[in-house]
């Protein structure tokens, strides 16, 4: 260790370098402050050793010079009778004080030793004092601290640049200083409230509340709280965001998708009257062609030969497919989520019910069921039951030589409810498990199979109107399982349903 011994008088410094350099410590000395201080100029000593008596310098002007331009540990040598101004010079940053003339040898190492540690300890916490201190004042979260009464006892940079307060005058102030006063009851009083009621420890909270600048405007803030559970009594501190910027957006986005929503279901209703109107234009023509044809047959009297009678039954069933396909083209227009939250459709009913508007090809075809309970759901009665007997009519009508089976199950998953619908017909080759749902697309020819192509993009329309989703798992030959997604309604409206 090197000990700078600072001692105008010769035989005490003779004394106390020889006590030293016996216990194996460096020693170099000074007699005057001006020399102390040329040779603090090296920064090669771990402890300096200072009589304040000197002759240039004198009492605590001696500790201070040498204190300002070192942060090595200075122990204070001083006479029995100058021990008040050792004890200030302790008072101000001298780490001890040794009586001189009382020295013993092991006091006088021990002291050393304890000071250099002592002096370590506290530069090592002033550094972390000072980073922390950087780290906030460099933060772009305001920072406030507040004793157990909710006075302010820190801020930092950017608390000032937010509430444009300094540091000095926000300091001893009540946390009310940043709220408006018509606010301060319900700003600061919940925030109490809720530490009060908290009693885990260094609770924490955030919310977001208006705040005042110095200038009289407020502004939203978002404040996260927490309390540190010192003893005596707590403290609290914040870190503070303005979020004026944030809830501007916010705002522009909440109006930008609002007014989106408000064109789209505009333009969705345009289409939808338009479907309507075209469907029904469209019908007049046809009817009037179905009316001349009957007039023809009639007039003709059955004089009509083979190749005229076939000719007329080709236009008979091209009108008949034009009216199916209008009718199903202003179905599918008519489709829509139409608050159905105000319905609850029991479906293992509308099974029922399909069961008994399908009973005439159910009996030809001798179709078997297998229904396993289904919840109630938040769709109209009419849409579910268009789904379920669409899927179960394509099941009879893609039968493959096997007896038709027809299941139908639900399972809950997540917040929704996923229903499948299993039939062991003809199955669908995977590469059309996609196109299959688009408007007017047939996998077959008319002949064999009649049908429209509007029936599973019908069905489509009801799922994804409230929400779900709808998919195929198949194969040719292999029958096909129709599943799809809707969302659950309440445990409580299902609890009516026995499992
Ligand atoms: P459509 O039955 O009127 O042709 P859909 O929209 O109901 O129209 O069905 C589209 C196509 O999907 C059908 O033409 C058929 O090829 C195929 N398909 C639908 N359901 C089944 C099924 N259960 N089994 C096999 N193929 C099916």
């Amino acid at each position: 260790m090197n000990i700078l011994l600072v001692e105008d008088n010769p035989t005490q410094s003779k004394l106390t370098s020889t006590i030293l350099q016996r216990r194996g410590f460096e020693v170099d000395s000074a007699e005057t402050l001006a020399e102390a201080l040329k040779k603090l100029a090296h920064p090669i000593f771990d402890a300096i050793l200072l009589d304040l008596s000197l002759p240039d310098s004198e009492g605590m002007e001696t500790f201070k010079r040498v204190h300002a331009i070192t942060d090595i540990p200075v122990i204070v040598l001083s006479a029995q009778d100058d021990k008040d101004l050792a004890l200030q010079a302790v008072r101000q940053g001298a780490q001890d004080y040794l009586i001189k003339g009382m020295l013993s040898t092991d006091s006088l190492i021990r002291c050393l030793q304890y000071s250099v540690e002592r002096n370590r300890v506290e530069n090592e916490l002033r550094r972390g004092q000072e980073r922390l201190r950087i780290i906030m004042d460099n933060s772009y979260d305001a920072f406030l601290s507040m004793n157990s009464e909710w006075e302010i006892t820190g801020w930092n940079a950017q608390a000032q640049q937010t509430f444009g307060w300094t540091d000095k005058e926000a300091i001893g102030q009540s946390l009310n200083l940043i709220f408006p006063t018509h606010l301060k009851k319900q700003s600061l009083g919940s925030i109490e409230q809720q530490f009060l009621n908290n009693s885990t420890r260094n609770a924490r909270t955030t919310r977001e509340l208006l705040a005042i600048h110095k200038d009289g405007h407020d502004f939203p803030v978002e404040i996260g709280f927490f309390r540190i559970d010192d003893e005596p009594k707590p403290s609290y501190c914040a870190f503070l965001r303005d979020i004026t910027k944030r809830i501007e957006y916010q705002e522009e986005l909440e109006n930008l998708v609002q007014e989106r929503t408000k064109s789209l279901t505009q333009k969705n209703e345009e289409l939808r009257q338009f479907a309507k109107i075209a469907s029904h234009d469209l019908q007049e023509p046809l009817k009037a062609v179905q009316g001349f044809v009957q007039l023809l047959e009639e007039t003709a009297n059955g004089n009509f030969d083979k190749d005229q009678k076939e000719f007329l039954g080709f236009i008979q069933d091209g009108t008949m497919r034009m009216q199916q396909l209008i009718k199903s083209v202003l179905i599918h227009s008519q489709i829509g989520n139409n608050g159905s939250e105000n319905y609850t459709t029991d479906c293992n009913l509308v099974v029922e019910e399909v069961m008994a508007d399908l009973a005439v090809s159910i009996k030809d075809t001798n179709t078997q069921f297998e229904v396993d309970w289904l919840p109630h759901i938040n769709v109209e009665h009419s849409q579910m039951l268009q789904l379920f007997e669409n899927l179960a009519s394509n099941a009879i009508k893609y039968r493959s030589s096997k007896v038709p089976l027809i299941h139908f199950s639900a399972e809950e998953s997540g917040d929704m409810w996923l229903f499948s619908v299993r039939d062991n017909g003809i199955g669908i080759d995977p590469e059309y498990k996609e196109k299959i749902f688009d408007m007017f697309s047939r996998l077959h020819g008319k002949t064999k199979y009649p049908g429209t192509g509007m029936g599973l993009a019908i069905c489509k329309r009801i799922v994804t109107s409230h929400g779900g989703n709808i998919w195929v798992e198949s194969k040719l030959g292999e029958g096909c399982i129709f599943l799809f997604t809707l969302p659950a309604v309440s445990a409580k409206t299902n609890a009516g349903a026995e499992k």
